[in-house]
């Protein structure tokens, strides 16, 4: 078990549940509604929670009641809160989400109307207490390349993960300091790239030298190890696919939580990808790291 710092958004989800995904400009009713804790970092956290370590959340929330439940939640799952920004007033950050059963798609828009973590939040943080802290890519590229610098400084042994999801403007400058740089396959078909290895293999060593990871879905996921070497593996599809809201987070828990514990990158992308697996029949995340074979 290892103590890790996960540094990105925590939302507020609203999950409607539709029989298949709606005709634009439609109009369709729910069959269920959820209310659930959301938010890339904050679901790898969750998971990571679940598979023992001690984890600690930092990012910026809004003291409303919505915000309040957030922050309920993550302690209740064993996330400590107390390195989380406060911001009153504000707003949570909410997603909206449309769950299609028949594929398990999620198609989220998402609202955001508060501050982003900033460098100079981490001066209230330990950093040198955490053996791993995961960032996510935020707007504020600059910020984020300055906070891994400080960690860098002040706890040269901490390894960093990053969560790359969106293209971003300034976004290179962040790829260059992760031991682990963990990319979205929403961000590589932006980039035209048909499959994760053609992806991979396209980034220059020089300019992201940690180790490289992209998930393709429902084909799996690849990854590109310290020595330069391809690895690739196949979803674990469960029996059914109900929910794959926090697929990839769930997965990059697995991998965080393999490489913590100094297995293999290949070992890792087997983990990560049996462990979102697992979620992706499942709804929400409770549950899901004991809920397997
Ligand atoms: P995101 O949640 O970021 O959109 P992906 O859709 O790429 O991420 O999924 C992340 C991982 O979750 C995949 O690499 C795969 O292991 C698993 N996964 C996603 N969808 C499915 C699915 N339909 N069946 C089985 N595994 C899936």
């Amino acid at each position: 078990m290892a103590a890790i710092l996960g540094m990105g958004v925590a939302t507020f989800d609203i999950v409607n549940e539709v029989p298949t995904y709606p005709a634009e400009d439609g109009e369709v009713r729910a069959g269920a509604q959820r209310l659930r804790r959301g938010g890339n970092t904050a679901n790898t956290l969750d998971v990571l929670a679940q598979l023992g370590h001690a984890c600690a959340w930092a990012g910026v929330w809004a003291d409303e009641p919505d915000g309040r439940w957030i922050i309920g939640d993550l302690e209740a799952r064993g996330v400590r809160t107390d390195t989380a920004v406060r911001v009153a007033p504000g707003k949570s950050p909410t997603s909206y989400i449309t769950l299609a059963s028949d594929t398990g798609s999620r198609t989220i828009v998402h609202f955001r109307d508060l501050p982003e973590l900033a460098a100079d939040d981490l001066a209230a943080i330990d950093v040198t207490a955490f053996r791993w802290v995961h960032l996510e890519v935020r707007p504020n590229t600059r910020e984020v390349t300055q906070m891994q610098h400080l960690i860098r400084e002040r706890s040269p042994r901490t390894m960093i993960s990053l969560e790359v999801e969106k293209p971003r403007e300034g976004l290179e400058h962040c790829l260059h300091d992760p031991d682990v740089v963990l990319f979205a396959g929403d961000y590589a078909r932006a980039q035209g790239f048909a499959a994760p290895e053609a992806f991979l293999r396209s980034l220059d060593p020089t300019a992201v030298p940690g180790v490289k990871v992209c998930t393709w879905g429902e084909e799996g996921a690849a990854a590109v190890d310290n020595g330069g070497r391809m690895h690739r593996v196949a979803a674990q599809p469960p029996e059914q696919v109900v929910d794959t809201v926090g697929a990839g987070d769930t997965f990059h828990a697995g991998i965080i939580d393999a490489l913590v514990h100094g297995r293999s990158v290949e070992n890792a992308l087997v983990a990560g990808s049996r462990l979102a697996g697992r979620k992706c029949g499942q709804f929400g995340l409770d549950g899901v790291v004991a809920s397997g074979p």
